[in-house]
């Protein structure tokens, strides 16, 4: 068997891997498998983000771009993929164009942040002597009071859940270990309702129990490392871009999801 050394770990990696499947991380990060397939929604959430990025950019060098110009780099975005392989939900492209059109205005609508200090700032240190973490933070600036900010920016279909809430801290809280002053997290959050909205939520890292958030990092080194690889089915295999890959037979444990209904 091929020996598996892990030097670095994303937050998002350690998501998938402790919460979501091991196999998609063992085909996306070891195996480094090609993706096929791309659902619409993330494209949207991916397009936004890069909407909202040249925002921020623009703003850095008091410059502001208007709707039209974001729409095109959403668009870019979106035409970065080759149309075959994007998987529609209930929603179709001239739907999804119309969100994101709206989206773009209450990006433009808000309140802006007046001193940006960086936009998706690579973030990297040291957790224990043989794993470094490694991320990106979207947006960090100083507020009113001099405080230091690190925002994330989210696309999500609904409101936050306290589940969601409690993951996204979890991920920001990875950046903020970064930085040696005291630092406060938030999450920008485009709610892609009928009637869309972007909410600004103020993160509290309190939540956060620093030893079991870096034992999850360790115990995905350790997984990876002796090679723990399983499927787990549920609803996000349907739009997983390594389907092609996954459904073909293998060796590999199977975990089928098994919903449970209350009587
Ligand atoms: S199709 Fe499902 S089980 Fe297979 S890698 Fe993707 S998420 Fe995992």
């Amino acid at each position: 068997m091929r020996k598996i050394q892990v030097n670095s770990l994303s937050f998002s990696t350690v998501k998938q891997f402790t919460e979501g499947c091991s196999e998609n991380v063992f085909l996306d990060k070891v195996d480094k498998a090609p993706r096929l397939g791309t659902s619409a929604a993330a494209l949207l959430g991916s397009g936004i983000h890069s909407a909202s990025e040249s925002h921020f950019r623009a703003l850095l060098i008091n410059h502001k771009l208007d709707a039209d110009v974001l729409l095109r780099v959403f668009e870019n975005r979106w035409n970065a993929v080759n149309p075959d392989n994007i998987i529609y939900g209930k929603q179709d492209k001239e739907k999804i164009f119309t969100q994101a059109k709206d989206l773009i205005s209450l990006l433009l609508e808000a309140e802006q942040p007046k001193e940006i200090l960086a936009i998706e700032k690579p973030v990297t240190y040291q957790l224990t002597d043989d794993l470094a973490v490694i991320g990106k933070a979207d947006l960090i600036y100083r507020n009113s009071q001099g405080r230091l900010v690190i925002t994330d920016v989210k696309t999500s279909a609904k409101a936050y859940s306290d589940a969601d809430l409690y993951n996204v801290t979890n991920q920001v809280y990875t950046y903020a270990l970064a930085f040696s002053e005291p630092v406060k997290l938030k999450v920008m959050l485009f709610v892609k309702t009928k009637t869309p909205r972007l909410e600004e939520i103020e993160l509290n890292a309190d939540d956060i129990d620093f030893e079991e958030w870096k034992n999850r990092f360790i115990q995905t080194k350790r997984g990876i490392e002796n090679n723990i690889r399983y499927k787990v089915r549920s609803w996000m295999c349907k739009s997983c871009s390594f389907s092609y890959l996954c459904n073909q037979k293998s060796n590999c444990v199977e975990i089928p999801i098994i919903e449970r209904k209350a009587a």
